[in-house]
């Protein structure tokens, strides 16, 4: 790995430097080749081994933890910081640079009461989404690898420990302008410096001064509604949005207690510690606007508040044709010629996933359905999965009036293939991945994995992971304790 080192040396004050715990007895658990190339990588060696597993320093990476804070569940927690993650600079890669960092590698200034770990379960989990999602061509963190060991560690119960080696364009979250603004180990210097470092790395057509900043926010407040939608779109739920788990480029980030949607449900709450439905499914698109809110409050000594507000106004229209986008895309159904269309689509859509939802459909199957669905024919082969036959019968009408005539079926479908996917991270097949891991078998990750590398294929000998969960992967709630 070749390493430059600019956070580290433009930012002095803004994380604390730390030697890494390791692990003993390090295993590889999980390698992903795609996330590897990113920085340049081939193979999973013994030296890279030991320097992942946080044994043996790598040559030309720091050890640095980032300070910042945070909104947790709506309040304010003034401080935060990498408590369990250890990040060595940032990797140059054939496209660019990735910052590497060990998530799980022991204590920093900053893991408060924790230990600085993270068990395998949860290192295992937040490997397999970050993969999945990015071959559902969703923004996110990548992981690189999993590194297992024997070292117990504690949680409701005696459990090992591991670390997923994450890759991120950046890990600078809304908390960390949020710390900088309200902290007094903050300034508005700082603040400035943070916001200059951000836009000179990620957003280099733009001016460092009020109109590129101004510019900027409206970057932030796009992106941000983008991924939001493609979540909705594609039936994950997040469950911590906390502003420290928010990426400010508008990447997934940060995974504890997510779940893909099984059956169909607004309400779904897959977080254990979050039984108000704070960060419920249908709940997460107000939850961006909350966030962005917590982050414009605290650029307020750098930007003025009329144009924070401006650009926060702009969310919901970035939200819904983000959205709109994506949801026509998986129906088939043309960009409309004129904007009075969306308020229909958004109709069309809703009526969906109400039925749904009436229904207690799977959500990725149903949606898969559309792949064999011939839509000039009045007799849907989607219609068998509906109890509510006349509400389907309604819907499907108004939908066929929609679409018009496909002219070439056979293509139409294949298209509908591209956006609806066939396999998703579901829970139980992770569950059931990190059970062999348990018992020294790392091959139902691996393959799992290779699964989730192409999400939208038809794998035949794969037929069973597209399957709904079986009764004991029904409704599986993660706590937060990773
Ligand atoms: P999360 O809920 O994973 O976003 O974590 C919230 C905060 O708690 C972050 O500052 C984490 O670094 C910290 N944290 C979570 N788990 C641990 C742990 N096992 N040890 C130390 N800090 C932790
Ligand atoms: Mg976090
Ligand atoms: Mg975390």
């Amino acid at each position: 790995m070749k390493f430059k080192q600019d956070y580290f040396d433009q930012l002095s004050g803004f994380y604390s430097q730390v030697t890494p715990q390791g692990l003993p007895r390090p295993q590889w658990l999980a390698w992903s080749e795609d996330a590897a190339a990113l920085i340049g990588l081939k193979q999973p060696d013994d030296e890279l081994l030991k320097g992942l597993a946080g044994n043996q320093a790598i040559p030309g990476a720091s050890y640095y933890a980032q300070v910042y804070s945070g909104h947790q569940f709506g309040g304010y927690s003034p401080q935060l910081g990498d408590g369990r993650s250890i990040i060595l600079g940032e990797a140059k890669g054939p496209q660019g640079y990735w910052d590497v960092a060990l998530k799980g590698a022991g204590m920093t200034p900053y893991s408060r009461h924790g230990d600085g770990r993270a068990v395998m379960r949860s290192a295992v989990r937040e490997f397999l989404v970050s993969e999945a999602l990015h071959h559902l061509n969703i923004p996110t963190t990548r992981a690189l690898a999993v590194i297992g060991s024997d070292l117990p560690v504690w949680r409701e119960t005696q459990e090992t420990a591991a670390i997923t080696v994450r890759l991120a364009r950046s890990h600078i979250r809304f908390g960390h302008f949020e710390f900088f603004c309200h902290s007094e180990q903050g300034s508005k210097d700082k603040l400035k410096r943070l916001i200059d470092f951000t836009l000179s790395q990620h957003y280099p057509e733009l001016s460092l001064d009020q109109a590129g900043y101004i510019a900027w926010f409206n970057r932030v407040v796009a992106d941000t509604a983008k991924l939001i939608a493609h979540w909705q779109a594609v039936g994950f739920a997040h469950g911590v949005m906390n502003t420290d788990n928010m990426s400010i480029l508008g990447d997934s980030f940060d995974f504890g207690p997510f779940a893909f949607l099984d059956t169909f449900e607004e309400g779904f709450i897959c977080n254990h510690s979050d039984p108000d439905g704070r960060y419920a499914f249908g709940q997460q698109p107000g939850v961006g606007l909350w966030n962005l809110q917590r982050l414009a409050q605290a650029l307020v000594p750098v930007i003025a508040s009329d144009d924070l507000i401006a650009a926060l106004n702009t969310y919901q229209h970035h939200l819904v044709q983000a959205y709109l986008v994506l949801m026509r895309d998986k129906l088939g159904i043309k960009e409309p010629a004129s904007a009075e269309q969306d308020e229909a689509d958004l109709q069309l859509i809703g009526g969906f996933t109400q039925l749904m939802e009436a229904n207690r459909l799977d959500h990725t199957n149903t949606w898969r359905r559309f792949t064999q669905l011939d839509p000039n024919s009045q007799h849907s082969s989607l219609r068998d999965d509906f109890i509510d036959l006349a509400g389907f019968d309604t819907w499907y009408q108004a939908y066929r009036e929609r679409l018009g005539l496909v002219s070439d079926v056979a293509s139409w479908q294949a298209a509908r293939a591209q956006v609806n996917p066939k396999y998703v991270l579901r829970n139980y097949l992770a569950q059931e991945a990190i059970i062999a891991c348990e018992e020294g078998n790392t091959q139902p990750l691996a393959e799992l994995h290779r699964l989730l590398t192409r999400p939208f294929d038809e794998q035949p000998d794969k037929e069973a992971y597209a399957k709904r969960p079986p009764e004991w992967g029904q409704g599986l709630i993660m706590s937060c304790s990773s």
